[in-house]
């Protein structure tokens, strides 16, 4: 094989009851469907390997030199109910390399068969799903946005059986600054195990955030990630649809795009997620549900304190300063969406004003700040006087502002995944054909600028193209 990854592995030194050691299923036939060859050469993942090459690696069929695949145990809460035993029911860590910046990452196969951890489950994913996870968290990154990376998708050649019938086998390789997750800690805070916890405070400290010398501190400054991370989605019109524990990483990452979707229509509660009734992870309650997950992270963290009173008051005050922290990005966010640079007392009043009219109207989310950043009529929402009273309160507001244009140009982007385009894909993937998923990531990959020849990818979807529901990655 000419493909020479770097593996330096850590996490498999760590005491083996964090992980289970399990080689990836051998498959029947791996095809190469698309490499993310950039992403690879930021990771230093030299040689000149043959996409036959590439799909043995990225499907699980050759183990490359160095890896040290294993399965990490994590438990979590799933829609408020903590599931003591989750962990890695369809995916192997092959190992870490540090990439050019000198950044340490994970390499993990996702769909790569069963594992100590599959619970009922076959430890496969299709190719949809597969799909969907490549290109939105290639978009999310060109966005701007922590998240995840996609470096391969390959099929394996074997149907596998879902709520659609039967469909192509898939596995996708995600590369993550870690897969820590709030869940980690409490699979070992829920059996009492503090040594654990202690072998996950010291490796996730110096892993992520060599500053922190204490589980407070640690607690802090995962706050601070996560209320960046989810104040940077409502930004976008990002609804991740399963933010359990498990589903909420140590580092600030955006991790497991199950049924996530970016909105078109602007509601605040629009939740797509077919699995999610009650809209507990609906658009704007995703800064509610961020601080019960942290919550749940300080609970684990307890368990490394003596003075458990003085702990519990010390943690509960930082959940408690967590609003506050996430509605000051959020705002930071909108005021730069609007121009708006400079402190002003009622700023956040227009962008709310903004947003009922947007709700009222039911204007494209991504359109219509893009419309206010370029003056492009054609992205411009249903006209009404609310609009136009707002449009002038805004115009007032924003002339003393030096440049506003420019700031709003790189806070608004022109393109987004749109969902209904996402299905369109995953259906001609599905057939074989490869055309739009190349040109969707292609078109993903700058999203501030307006490019002409993407114009059919910013519209919203017409009523019959319309996606309502988006399900589980399983
Ligand atoms: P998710 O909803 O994808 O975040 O997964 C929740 C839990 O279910 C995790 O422990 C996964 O590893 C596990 N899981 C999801 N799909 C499968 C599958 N097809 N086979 C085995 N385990 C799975
Ligand atoms: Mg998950």
């Amino acid at each position: 094989m000419s493909l020479n990854l770097p593996f330096d592995n850590t996490y498999d030194k760590l005491p083996d009851r964090l992980f289970a050691r399990q080689e990836p299923a051998k498959v029947a036939d791996p095809a190469l469907v698309i490499y993310n060859r950039a992403l690879a050469h930021e990771l230093n993942l030299t040689g000149n390997a043959s996409n036959a090459e590439l799909a043995a690696i990225f499907a699980g069929n050759h183990v490359p030199k160095g890896a040290s695949p294993i399965s990490q145990a994590y438990a979590g809460h799933q829609f408020g109910n903590f599931v003591p035993s989750l962990g890695d029911g369809r995916a192997v860590l092959l190992g870490e390399v540090v990439d050019r910046n000198g950044a340490r990452r994970d390499i993990q196969l996702k769909g790569s068969g069963r594992t100590p951890f599959s619970r009922g489950g076959d430890g496969r994913a299709w190719l949809g799903p597969v799909l969907r996870e490549y290109v939105v968290s290639e978009a999310m990154h060109a966005l701007g946005i922590p998240t995840t990376r996609a470096l391969a998708a390959v099929t394996t050649g074997e149907d596998i059986i879902r709520q659609e019938g039967a469909v192509p086998g898939a596995v996708v390789t995600r590369v993550a600054s870690s897969h820590l997750r709030v869940g980690t800690f409490q699979y070992f805070a829920a059996r009492n195990d503090r040594d654990a916890v202690e072998t996950l405070f010291d490796y996730a400290v110096s892993r992520h955030y060599p500053n922190a010398s204490t589980p407070l501190e640690f607690l802090n400054a995962v706050i601070a990630s996560q209320a960046r991370l989810v104040a940077n989605w409502m930004g976008v019109g990002f609804i991740h649809g399963v933010m359990n524990t498990d589903n909420t990483s140590i580092s600030g990452e955006t991790i497991d795009y199950g049924p996530c979707a970016f909105m078109d229509r602007y509601h605040p509660e629009t939740v797509f997620s077919s699995i999610d009734q009650y809209g507990r992870y609906a658009y704007d309650r995703q800064r509610e549900v961020i601080v019960w997950n942290m919550a749940q992270l300080a609970s684990s963290l307890l368990i490394l304190e003596n003075d458990q009173d003085k702990a519990v008051t010390a943690f509960t005050a930082a959940v408690h300063a967590m609003p506050a922290i996430l509605d000051s990005a959020w705002l930071n966010i909108f005021r730069s969406k609007l121009g708006m640079t400079r402190d002003h007392p009622n700023d956040l009043g227009l962008i709310k004003d903004l947003l009922a009219t947007m709700t009222e109207t039911s204007a494209d989310f991504t359109n219509t700040f893009r419309w206010l950043s370029t003056g492009n009529e054609n992205l411009k929402p249903a006209h009404t006087q609310a609009f136009d009273d707002w449009r002038q309160h805004w115009s007032k507001r924003i002339a003393d502002e030096d440049q506003p244009e420019e700031q709003m140009l790189a806070a608004n982007p022109a393109i987004i995944p749109r969902n209904h385009l996402i299905e369109r894909m995953i259906k001609q993937a599905q057939h074989g054909d490869l055309d739009l998923l190349r040109q969707l990531t292609n078109a993903l990959a700058q999203p501030y600028v307006s490019d002409p020849n993407f114009d059919s990818f910013t519209a919203p979807p017409e009523p019959h193209e319309e996606v309502k529901a988006t399900f589980c990655g399983t």
